[in-house]
């Protein structure tokens, strides 16, 4: 009896007593596996370029509390940062936890750009000329075009602007490139022949228009109103245009200027009027006509003027006015029987702007005349004529 009772005390002993530890260890296993610290995040986050965020966006913690101070991400530049942060558990213990941080740029440049451009035919054109494009990254952004064109090809033809940004966004905007119809050249201006006849000018000079060539006192007159025919050919400055000019040039040299000499003499019909036609062709014909002359009334054309250039000095431009050469032409010219032809402030009356290096032999008489003391006087003036196209 007394043996059974010592047995039952040594099941209780060995039976019992490990199963409650095996409970307790069961339970306690149970507690600290439901207060197991979790943390889940991403290791990699990923963050655009520009927005707002922080270091610990988008941790979730299960059992525990961030130890670590939230932290403003700088995101105004492309690149990776690694941070760290630490987490609390529910027994105080720390553990540090590593995050890498990607700032990435997602949004596609932006580009400016007209829709239409419109070129004339055959033109030259840069189409990127008023583009712009930016970026949030602030880096400089390139714009390519694509597709292709030809402007030689009259109509619309579809173009795409291409903006990439050091990411790899890509804008891609359409536009339309207009190419205008060829014009038509022009066709020459042809002056009108005018018809014989004789007539008396508003200051009383006989005029007599014979063969397409109008005379006024003797003096064959080339300008605006007054043409010479197609068939009118010199061949080159006459004689005595020529004579009086090497006796001027010479008399400049000797008085110490600079070599001077007709650099555009006699230029035919034909000349002219190719010359004239390029300039309407690429100016408009309102433009040509305020410095060229329409073929028939170029002065160049009766072989009696000529423009002088001087060495070391402009040739044939505004900026020979005013120079010492031009002074002493402008002071000397008439003595060899020459006028200056577009004086300064004439405009209205010549047709012309001030053109210091023209000349035109009309002989001393004359000359002496307009040239009035220095105040040179015009020949439409002097005359009582105009010069002004009538078509
Ligand atoms: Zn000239």
């Amino acid at each position: 009896m007394k043996k059974a009772k010592i047995n039952k005390k040594k099941v209780l002993l060995f039976l019992v007593f490990p199963l409650i530890i095996i409970v307790s260890a069961i339970l306690l296993f149970f507690y600290f596996k439901s207060k197991e610290l979790i943390v889940e995040y991403e290791t990699e986050m990923k963050v655009s370029l520009g927005t707002e965020a922080s270091i610990l966006d988008g941790i979730q913690i299960k059992n525990g509390r961030i130890k670590t101070e939230d932290v403003e991400l700088d995101t105004s530049k492309i690149g990776k940062q690694e941070v760290t942060f630490q987490v609390e558990d529910e027994f105080g213990n720390r553990k540090e936890y590593k995050r890498e941080i990607i700032i990435v740029d997602t949004e596609s440049p932006k580009i400016e750009f007209k829709e239409k451009i419109e070129v004339s035919y055959c033109a030259e054109v840069d189409l990127l000329k008023d583009v712009k494009a930016t970026d949030n990254s602030n880096e400089e952004i390139k714009v390519e075009v694509e597709g292709d064109y030809d402007t030689c090809k009259t109509g619309e033809q579809e173009l795409y602007y291409i903006a990439r940004d050091s990411s790899g966004n890509e804008t891609k905007e359409k536009f339309i490139l207009i190419v205008k119809e060829k014009e038509v050249a022009p066709k020459p201006s042809v002056p009108n022949v005018m018809p014989d006849k004789t007539f008396t000018t508003s200051k009383g000079f006989k005029g007599e228009t014979k063969n397409g060539m109008t005379y006024i006192d003797g003096y064959l007159i080339a300008n605006k109103t007054y043409s010479l025919p197609s068939t009118y050919n010199p061949g080159g400055l006459t004689a005595e245009t020529t004579d009086a000019a090497t006796k001027m040039f010479a008399a400049a040299e000797l008085e110490g200027l600079p070599h001077m000499w007709a650099q555009s003499g006699f230029r035919s019909y034909t000349t002219q009027s190719s010359l004239y036609n390029n300039y309407v062709a690429r100016d408009g014909k309102a433009a040509a006509d305020t410095y060229s002359a329409r073929p028939g009334h170029s002065e160049h054309q009766t072989g009696l003027a000529f423009d002088v250039c001087a060495t070391g000095y402009a040739c044939i431009t505004s900026g020979f006015n005013g120079t010492t050469p031009a002074n002493w032409l402008s002071k000397n010219a008439y003595k060899y029987g020459f006028i200056l032809r577009y004086p300064q402030g004439k405009t209205n009356e010549t047709g012309y702007v001030y053109e210091s290096w023209h000349f035109r032999y009309v002989g001393t008489e004359l000359a002496e005349k307009l040239y009035n003391n220095g105040d040179w006087i015009t020949m439409e003036n002097y005359f009582g004529i105009d010069s002004v196209y009538s078509y």
